[in-house]
């Protein structure tokens, strides 16, 4: 190794992770991302927010190339999109995803849906996955439900299990789209904290959610949306204490 590919690969690991440029996308007449230019970068806890309607589900399912784009770039790592066949399936175990419904396979025990995607996508061996499978489950509190099937648990639980199955993949960074807006309030907690806990341990979050607490706590940067656009990026303190723009001052006054 020469001392030049030495440094690239530092400068490659202290980087930009994700970085959108100029994206555009329209559902016919709705031009529901206007020109978001974001970059997120390797450790960073970023917490999107923004009214319902405003692109944020959209922004995310982009990320991870549910939705494709009209116009602009998105790279992962240094990769671009769009991805193709295996190079996609690699992408989404990249960007490991969490959605407000918590999508877990119903006819699979809590064990195999966290077994699965490694096996199937990253090729871990199934003792392998299995160990690794148990690890993540104790991590995130649900150890002991491993054997239980889905509707078996609580909803705080699915929610974990569904972040473990995430994190199985060894992501390099994860999306939650609000994990916790389909909760009941004394199952919140219990899943912010596995949150907290991950951004503490440097995973790279994009989280949208309303719970202006974990973003106080927890996020690097608040990206405010509204109407499509990111119309606002700040700290945490600067967003909450003196919001620039009328259009968060509105939103805050709602929510707070
Ligand atoms: P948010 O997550 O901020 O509430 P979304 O990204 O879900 O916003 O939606 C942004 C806008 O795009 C909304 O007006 C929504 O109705 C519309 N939209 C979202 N998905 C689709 C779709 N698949 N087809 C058409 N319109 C959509
Ligand atoms: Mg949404």
């Amino acid at each position: 190794m020469t001392e030049v590919s030495v440094a690239k690969e530092d400068k490659a690991a202290t980087g930009d992770l994700v970085v959108l440029d100029s994206v555009n996308k329209h559902f016919g007449a709705l031009h529901v991302l206007q020109d978001i230019d974001l970059t997120i970068h390797r450790g960073e806890v970023v917490v999107v927010i923004g009214p319902s309607g405003s692109g944020k589900s959209t922004l995310c399912r982009t990320i991870n190339r549910l939705e494709t784009i009209d116009s602009g770039s998105i790279a992962i790592d240094g990769k671009p999109l769009p991805a193709e066949g295996k190079e996609l399936a690699r992408l989404r175990a990249d960007v490991g995803m969490v959605f407000q419904s918590f999508n877990l396979f119903a006819h699979k025990t809590v064990l195999e849906n966290v077994t699965l995607g490694q096996v199937k996508v990253r090729k871990v061996e199934a003792k392998k996955a299995e160990e690794k499978a148990r690890a993540l489950l104790d991590r995130v509190g649900v150890g002991a439900q491993a054997d239980k099937y889905p509707a078996q648990l609580s909803g705080g639980q699915q929610q974990r299990v569904a972040i473990a199955r995430a994190l199985a993949m060894d992501p390099k960074v994860m999306l939650f789209d609000e994990p916790t807006s389909a909760l009941d309030p004394e199952m919140i907690n219990e899943v912010l904290e596995v949150m907290k806990q991950l951004a503490e341990d440097g995973m790279t979050m994009i989280v949208v959610t309303h719970e202006m607490g974990f973003a106080r706590s927890a996020a690097n940067r608040v990206v405010f949306m509204a109407d499509g656009r990111i119309v606002e990026e700040a700290t945490p303190d600067q967003f909450f204490s003196n919001p620039r723009s009328d259009r968060a001052k509105d939103f805050l006054s709602k929510i707070l």
